[in-house]
């Protein structure tokens, strides 16, 4: 027969046998837990470009914290995310959860000062506002917890979920505050790359593309003309006496005139050809699908806008003219060559085009025609 001693000490030990199961599944479910949000965290610092980390965001945190809904906003006064993912051919405006906002801060009267999360009930905050209007089920518990980087608001992270006991008033968020910091940090990060790769290549001047971006881009356009066997053409454009439309008017009034031709031959062109600085007051231009006769057509619309342009500048209308060369790659006519060779032989055709124009009265465009046709071998 037992004991009541026995007795007494076999219960304890199954009552602690079940405390030690508890606890060893809770260990287990922890470090499941700290696995998934190293793998998240890991792989958020690998995205290298905004629109990654966006989508990133937005599927991935779903699956981490298991929520219904995940929102992401975005402060953006100067709309320079919305060019960076614009230049991305990102799709911003039709992204379900995505929302670039554009006052600077706060991000509302819930954040004064306090840069806490904010959580509870759906209805029951002032919380709505910070999820899409178009959301099909409403979550019946949220989050909102704001991006912040050095004092600055960026954004805020809206989690939501169906169950109204998932975000209670007073739960522990060290979890999710830690995410929306590392989140941060990949958003500032992504956005000074961006902010680098984007001024390194541009003309500040004009605001058009420089030449370091056109010798990149010039490479790809034609790999890209050989897989698919379209033309690719280039227009050398270069303003007629410029030299003496800063004598007459001064440099300020030359850097003005410069700007206004960039932004005139840039609304000539398609969003996906290329404009480029390529020197003082020379562009470059590459058209792609443009055969030899669509690209004489549209250096001769360009030429024409140019004249017939008013630049005003400290009350006087600058009269501008500019002078255009026009060659065209078309694969199936050329021979095969590197595209680096086949890059310097379009401009260098386009610029002896440029060359002629001058050569015969300024304000007018001469054809180079096709570069490397194969009956010139
Ligand atoms: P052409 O019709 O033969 O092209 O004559 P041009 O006077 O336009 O050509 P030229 O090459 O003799 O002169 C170009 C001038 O452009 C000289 C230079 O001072 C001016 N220039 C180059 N870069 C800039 C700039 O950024 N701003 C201003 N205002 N002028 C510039
Ligand atoms: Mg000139
Ligand atoms: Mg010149």
């Amino acid at each position: 027969m037992r004991s009541r001693l026995e007795d007494d000490i076999t219960t304890e030990l199954r009552v602690l046998e079940s405390h030690l199961d508890g606890m060893l599944s809770r260990v287990q479910h922890n470090s499941l837990t700290l696995k998934r949000l190293q793998s998240y965290e890991m792989r958020l610092l690998a995205m290298n470009t905004l629109a990654e980390m966006i989508e990133f965001i937005l599927a991935e945190t779903k699956i981490l914290f298991g929520l219904d809904v995940v929102n992401l906003w975005l402060v953006d006064p100067k709309n320079e995310i919305a060019a960076y993912l614009d230049g991305d051919h990102y799709d911003y405006k039709r992204r379900e959860g995505l929302l670039l906002i554009n006052q600077e801060s706060p991000l509302g009267d819930s954040f004064d000062g306090s840069k806490q999360p904010v959580l509870g009930g759906y209805r029951s905050s002032d919380c709505e506002r910070y999820f899409s209007a178009s959301l099909a089920k409403k979550p019946a518990s949220v989050v909102i917890v704001p991006l912040v980087r050095r004092d600055k608001y960026l954004g805020s992270l809206n989690l939501g979920s169906y169950r109204s006991d998932r975000f209670v008033q007073g739960m522990a968020t060290d979890f999710i505050e830690h995410i929306a910091s590392v989140i941060s940090i990949c958003l500032e990060n992504n956005l000074n790359v961006e902010t680098m790769r984007r001024t390194s290549l541009i003309d500040p001047l004009t605001g058009v593309n420089n030449r370091r971006f056109l010798e990149q881009r010039i490479e790809e356009e034609l790999d890209r003309s050989q897989r698919t066997r379209e033309p690719l053409s280039c227009l050398f454009l270069d303003i007629d006496y410029f030299k003496r439309i800063n004598d007459g008017y001064g440099h300020q009034a030359g850097d003005h005139v410069l700007a206004a031709v960039a932004t005139l031959i840039k609304k000539q062109l398609r969003n996906n050809d290329v404009l480029a600085r390529y020197g003082g007051e020379e562009f470059v231009a590459l058209l792609s699908q443009s055969d030899n006769k669509h690209a004489v057509e549209i250096a001769e619309r360009i030429r024409i806008c140019i004249a017939e342009l008013r630049i005003l500048f400290a009350e006087q209308t600058i009269p501008v003219t500019i002078s255009v060369g026009a060659a065209t790659y078309q694969p199936a006519f050329a021979l095969k060559k590197p595209v680096a060779e086949i890059a310097l032989q379009l401009i260098q055709t386009a610029d002896a085009a440029l060359y002629e124009a001058k050569r015969n009265g300024r304000n007018r465009v001469e054809n180079g025609g096709l570069v490397l046709r194969m009956d010139a071998a």
